[in-house]
């Protein structure tokens, strides 16, 4: 057997194991106070990005702005912070980095004068031609002050020829290639755009005669907002005083929706991609059962919340008692000091705790929605045993993880992702079960009402529609600084 992956933690967080969310957007047009629902929205946004976030607001005259890092509750927390931001017109962003670090220039909505006027952006996703496109940028002249593939985007609208703010972010998106869902403001007009392949969700609400633009509609319930339909893949749509315009602009291209959004990243009471995540979750559970059944077993547990709604699946579909078998605390802190080695296994529960009544002599099916590095899984299983479980079968809701994402989820390198490198067989070794299962990908497929033409899997099996830059890392702009404060040249 290869050795098995050293125990490497996510490091900005000891608790999770998981894939890294990447950015919330959210608009607010004609809205009595446009910030104050921003807020509300990037709350119920917080799960896609945790890191920082902002909102910049306009009464037509004035612009406003805010950010900070942290929560969305710590930065916009005490009210007179928001009252700051007047206006019926705001954009916001959550940000959880996937190119740039983490510093304060690249908190987003991201802001500028150009020579049309105020322009802030706000970005979810992931471009995967920025080096080209920065490199042809900065030696035409331009300046950068962060180092975000948005700002790329910032620059290409802001330099383009065209006179019309729709044509200039058609001219500016034509040239990226990735995964980008846009909303922008420009002076007192918004506009949102969703890439051709539609690789991240975006939707369009109404609230009175106001209109609001999300990244999930589980951002229209907190604010009361009437969900009209989704920004279209290859769509850019302009909102102003005379309502709001359609735009398609560039050629039909083949539909790259993340199926990763339905699996893992998105809030279940969303809908995304025209269908209910809680509802899409429990069919995959339902599709895992009938592959990969565990016959004699007693109970079924979730690891919470994100598998929640496919563990009930699986139990409905055998026809097995849902348990609560582990009590997630919710009150983790992302600032929490990272536990030491010798006291390694409190971080897992930190964020997890089984409940004996429940698994004591139990045999058990644990249901996770994926498996990236395996580490929290095998922290996980070892304590369900130590609770008393006689047997305990993992069954996971997704196909193994075997290749990075580079369309805007931060995903570990290929190495580093344990079916990346290791047979089901093997990985079920490390992790200390009796059984382990995964959905295939005709499962996602076979009971839902999913068009599989539609999806990216790429992270499953390596079929990436959009190519990317080989040499591309996350932090490399700030490998340049930091090489050139240093006086050597970037390896
Ligand atoms: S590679 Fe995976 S996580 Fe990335 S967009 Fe495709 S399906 Fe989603």
């Amino acid at each position: 057997m290869k050795p098995i992956l050293p125990d490497i933690r996510c490091p900005e967080c000891p608790f999770k194991d998981s894939p890294k969310e990447y950015c919330g957007i959210f608009a607010a047009y004609d809205l009595p106070n446009a910030a104050k629902s921003t807020y509300y929205g990037l709350y119920a946004l917080q799960h896609r990005g945790q890191e920082s976030a902002g909102i910049v607001s306009t009464d037509g005259s004035q612009f406003f702005s805010h950010h900070g890092i942290g929560l969305v509750s710590d930065i916009f927390g005490d009210a007179g912070t928001l009252d700051s931001l007047e206006g019926r017109v705001a954009v916001g962003h959550n940000r959880y980095s996937t190119t740039g670090g983490k510093n304060i220039h690249n908190i987003q909505p991201l802001t500028s004068n150009f020579k049309d006027g105020y322009l802030a952006i706000g970005h979810n996703g992931n471009l995967v031609n920025t080096i080209q496109l920065r490199a042809e940028l900065v030696d035409s002249g331009a300046v950068f002050n962060t180092t975000t593939d948005t700002e790329v985007i910032l620059h290409l609208i802001a330099r383009s020829r065209y006179g019309n703010p729709v044509d200039k972010i058609a001219d500016a998106l034509g040239q990226v290639k990735g995964a980008c869902c846009l909303v922008i403001l420009i002076n007192d007009e918004v506009f949102a755009a969703r890439d051709p392949r539609g690789y991240r969700p975006l939707s369009i609400g109404r609230l009175g005669d106001g209109w609001v633009v999300a990244s999930e509609t589980c951002a229209f319930d907190i604010v009361g907002v009437e969900f009209v339909r989704d920004v279209e893949p290859g769509e850019i749509i302009r909102i102003n005083s005379q309502g709001l315009e359609s735009y398609r602009p560039f050629p039909a291209a083949r539909l790259q929706q993340c199926v990763f959004e339905l699996i893992y990243f998105s809030r279940p009471d969303s809908r995304v991609f025209g269908h209910s995540v809680d509802r899409t979750r429990r069919l995959f559970g339902r599709s895992l059962a009938r592959e990969h059944p565990v016959e004699d077993a007693d109970i079924v547990i979730s690891v919470p919340d994100s598998s929640n709604s496919a563990s009930l699946g699986f139990a409905e579909e055998s026809q097995m008692p849902f348990e609560l078998g582990l009590i997630r605390n919710h009150y983790v802190g992302r600032t929490f000091i990272h536990p030491s080695q010798s006291i390694r296994d409190i971080s897992a529960r930190i964020k997890y705790n089984p409940v004996r009544e429940v698994l004591e002599g139990k045999k058990v099916v644990i249901v996770d929605d994926s498996i990236v590095r395996g580490t929290t899984s095998r922290r996980l299983i070892r304590m369900i045993r130590q609770a008393g479980a006689s047997q305990v079968h993992f069954r996971v809701s997704s196909p193994p993880i075997r290749f990075p994402c580079f369309y805007g989820i931060d995903m570990p390198t290929r190495s580093e992702l344990i079916a990346g490198s290791h047979s089901v067989e093997e990985i079920k070794t490390y992790l200390g079960v009796d059984s382990l299962a995964y959905l295939s990908e005709d499962g996602l497929y076979d009971r839902t009402d999913l068009d599989r033409d539609d999806y990216c899997m790429a992270c499953f099996n390596g079929n990436y529609a959009v190519k990317f830059e080989e040499n591309f890392r996350k932090l490399m702009y700030e490998e340049v600084q930091t090489s050139l404060l240093e006086d050597k040249p970037l390896e």
